[in-house]
């Protein structure tokens, strides 16, 4: 039994903690769970909305993650094993320094990335490698649905499916309808810093970049979805899985968009509003995104009017017996059904249910391996019949 600190009380987090009192309950895995996330109002908010539906009880705390002595002061009031980080991914280091300094696991759902800079890369996490493995700790990154199921999606067909992986796409597909003009499901900051970045894929051992949003394709996606047009962009677990699925020779990765939403961002990049470059505005310096992301709707208060699918999932391709072989693995979530178990919309659910799996799998010994590892270096069916358990469940079309 442990204790688990969540951090970040947005739209993903209070999956987070709704899905952790679920499986605490289920399992005693967890002893005590604490919120924490700077506003203490937001948190109090997701505790007792949790406790009244499971009766279990959760404590929220007030804490900026970037103050890494303040953060291990309360890890340390609170006795803390492991820590699921969703707040945001300029955390991530500094929540890694801490669970360092205070001898406890690590989980999160997005690389770091740099304030200053729309770059993320691994680098800068895989190089705490040697300093978890010699304390005994275990990091698991990019436990969320993309990166998170779609690296375990992708190890799950390379031990059943195939013998070698050629062609990766993964597809990334919202259906789902929030009725408002503008808004993202997840941190807006982070959704318009990773969209409007260049695109890349990986061919033949190397890179190749692409203008932001310039290639794009129709996928006619299952479940009554249908045809939609997908962009190519770079997304992070990419990086890892050109790394560990052996034989790739191309992965690229795909998300839909509606046109509504392309043209508003086109009209907010030309006019300078998604720029991370400081601004003066009357002798205070701006950032044009931040300000922004200010205005715009909050993920977590999406729930409620959002309706419709969502499909995420990999296809790829590889030979088995000899012979040529197409997987597709799949997770349909339905935005309107995950509101009525926890208040979320699918976005954020399909983020939060595999955080808690990623927690759990660690906290269990399961997944426990010192060192800083990605989901798909992993064995990959407990995580696979977790998913099943705890609401995203997942189908598998196979052609020959
Ligand atoms: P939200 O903006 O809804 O929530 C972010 C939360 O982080 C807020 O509660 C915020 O608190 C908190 N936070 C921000 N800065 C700090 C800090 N310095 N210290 C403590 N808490 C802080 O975002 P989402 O819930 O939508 O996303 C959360 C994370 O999940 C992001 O990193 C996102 O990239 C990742 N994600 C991953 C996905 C995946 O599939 N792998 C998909 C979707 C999201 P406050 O409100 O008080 O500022």
């Amino acid at each position: 039994m442990a204790n688990l600190l969540i951090i970040g009380a947005g739209g993903v987090g209070s999956v987070v903690a709704y899905k952790c009192c679920e499986v605490a309950k289920k399992t005693g895995v967890f002893e005590k769970i604490f919120l924490a996330s700077r506003s203490l109002d937001r948190c109090r908010e997701v505790c007792a909305r949790v406790e009244a539906k499971l009766g279990f009880s959760i404590k929220p705390y007030a804490v900026d993650a970037d103050d890494v002595p303040a953060l291990c002061e309360l890890m340390r009031s609170l006795e803390i094993d492991v820590v699921c980080n969703v707040a945001l991914p300029y955390q991530d280091l500094n929540i890694m320094d801490a669970c360092l300094a205070c001898g406890a696991n690590y989980i999160d759902t997005a690389n770091y990335e740099p304030r200053d800079v729309a770059h993320f890369e691994y680098k800068w996490q895989w190089g705490y490698a040697d300093r978890f493995r010699d304390a005994g700790l275990t990091a698991l990154l990019g436990s969320g649905f993309d990166p998170g199921v779609t690296n375990v999606f992708a190890a799950w067909i390379m031990k059943h499916e195939l013998d070698e992986a050629r062609v990766l796409d993964i597809l990334d597909c919202n259906a789902g309808s929030h009725g408002q003009a503008f808004a993202t499901n997840f941190n807006p900051e982070i959704n318009i810093r990773e969209v409007t970045a260049r695109g890349r894929y990986w061919e033949h051992g190397e890179w190749v970049e692409t203008d932001p949003l310039s290639w794009a394709m129709d996928y006619d996606f299952p479940d009554g979805i249908g045809k939609k047009k997908c962009y190519l962009l770079f997304h992070e677990e990419l990086e890892s899985l050109v790394l560990h699925i052996k034989g790739l020779i191309r992965a690229r990765f795909w998300m839909t968009f509606s046109e509504s939403y392309l043209n508003y961002l086109h009209v907010l990049e030309n006019v300078g509003m998604t720029a991370i470059k400081p601004v003066d505005y009357k002798g205070t310096p701006i950032v044009p995104l931040q300000f922004l992301a200010a205005i715009l709707p909050k993920p977590a208060n999406l729930g409620a009017l959002t309706h419709g699918k969502t499909c995420i999932g990999d296809r790829l391709r590889g030979v088995k017996d000899g012979q040529p072989k197409t997987v597709f693995v799949y997770n349909i979530c339905d935005h309107h059904k995950c509101y009525e178990e926890t208040g979320a919309q699918a976005v954020s659910y399909t983020t939060g249910v595999p955080a808690m799996i990623g927690t759990k799998l660690v906290t269990e010994g399961v997944w426990r391996k010192p060192g800083v590892w990605n989901p798909e270096q992993f064995d990959p069916d407990p995580f696979m019949a977790d998913l099943t358990i705890y609401g995203l469940p997942w189908h598998a079309e196979k052609w020959r």
